[in-house]
């Protein structure tokens, strides 16, 4: 069954709860980056264009543990949508208010608010009867929610039960699907993918999806040095656990494993706090740890890219919050932005890097959800955009 978006059917005069991803950062009671909020404003237009009767609008923000606390508050969130909107924006007291109902009974009331849902645990425990009470505020349930899709929440996977052929996803979902799908499908070749970061047991199953699928899988950041260990090169004081150092292990013994580029020289020192030497070699001298890779890598890498016809990053190539560890991540950003090709990066640190570099303009996609954009990666699909498409 086919995924159907909010503008391919016709919403007026319905009653319509949508979950958003409205997860932004908050500093001194103010909201110091609204991209989140920004990129939902196409869905919430055109819902009110097309004469929705109600829009009941639905968001967790931070972590709250299923407790109520005043700081993860959505009412800043509130405000900045009644100001872009041009629209009065109530907040409800509660996700459950007993008195939400009478106030969607009232016919001058357009859009509501929902308070944040993380104040409930049922709501993370995906818990029947929380969805039911959020089904109750709409005849209709649209998701545009894509950061949140990979979690099986009430909000954005147990709630779909309640809307057969009623459920459908907005203008962001509908976004990341179609340019990760580019990715997953049948990606243009060469495909090269870039894969850094911390550990490779956080990203072990992207990068076991990714080596079948790609043509070059380059590897940078902290999660190279088990690689190159367990291939007999000096990793000294690097970053690099047992656990992944056999994960390495096994990675390396497979097929596709030629595909995967490693660094062969590094930036290193002697601490995190320690002055940056150049290393030219692929071995680390001993005491020492590697925090970027060095001028030989980048050159190495964009040799790898600069035929590419399709290029997926996700993570770091080095400790690059601090100056020092961050010309190979800054380096990468670039290349990609001069590259003639269909290029994706998958969310978190990759995202602050190519904003840093001032190049995110020439990137086709950058998906706002990073730990969603790596499962739609891995498993070709989510739970939440799945419910869309057969319910559950
Ligand atoms: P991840 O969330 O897995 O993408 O990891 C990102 C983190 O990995 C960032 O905070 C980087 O500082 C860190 N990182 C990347 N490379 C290194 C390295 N060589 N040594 C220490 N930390 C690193």
């Amino acid at each position: 069954m086919a995924l159907k978006y909010v503008d391919e059917v016709s919403l007026q005069g319905k009653r319509v709860v949508a979950r958003f991803d409205f997860n932004v950062p908050i500093k001194n009671e103010k909201i110091t980056d609204t991209t989140r909020i920004d990129s939902a404003l196409p869905t919430i237009n055109h819902l009110l264009k097309e004469g929705v009767s109600k829009l009941i609008l639905m968001s967790h923000l931070g972590r709250p543990d299923g407790k109520r606390v005043a700081k993860y508050s959505l009412k800043l969130v509130g405000d900045y949508l009644a100001a872009k909107l041009n629209t009065e924006v109530i907040l409800t007291e509660s996700a459950t208010d007993g008195g939400i109902k009478q106030l969607l009974a009232l016919p001058k009331v357009k859009v509501v608010l929902l308070e944040n849902l993380r104040f409930h645990p049922e709501e993370e425990e995906n818990d029947p009867e929380f969805c039911k009470i959020l089904a109750s505020y709409g005849d209709v349930y649209v998701n545009d929610a894509f950061g949140t899709s990979h979690r099986k929440h009430a909000s954005t996977y147990g709630i779909v039960q309640y809307f057969k052929d009623r459920a459908y996803g907005g203008f962001l979902l509908k976004q990341e699907v179609q340019a990760l799908t580019k990715i997953t499908e049948t990606p243009t070749r060469p495909f090269v993918a870039i894969v850094g970061g911390a550990k490779i047991s956080d990203k072990i199953k992207t990068i076991e999806r990714l080596i079948v699928a790609v043509d070059h899988l380059l590897i940078g950041g902290a999660m190279a040095y088990p690689f190159l260990k367990a291939q007999g090169k000096k990793v000294a004081k690097s970053l690099c656990s047992d656990n992944d150092f056999e994960l390495a292990k096994k990675i390396l013994q497979q097929s596709s494993a030629p595909k995967m580029v490693l660094p062969i020289d590094h930036i290193v020192a002697d601490s995190p706090e320690g002055q940056a030497q150049s290393c030219t070699s692929i071995d680390i001298p001993e005491g020492m740890m590697g925090f970027d890779i060095g001028p030989k890598s980048v050159a190495l890498f964009k040799e790898k890219l600069a035929t590419a016809k399709t290029i997926f990053w996700n993570g770091p190539m080095g400790m690059f919050e601090t100056e020092a560890f961050s010309k190979g991540t800054m380096d990468i950003a670039r290349a990609l932005a001069d590259i003639k090709a269909f290029t994706l990066i998958g969310g978190g640190d990759s995202v602050s890097a190519i904003n840093k570099s001032g190049v995110a303009s020439k990137i086709s996609h950058i998906s706002t959800g990073g730990g969603a954009s790596l499962e739609f990666i891995e498993q070709g699909e989510l739970p939440g955009i799945q419910a869309l498409k057969f319910g559950l």
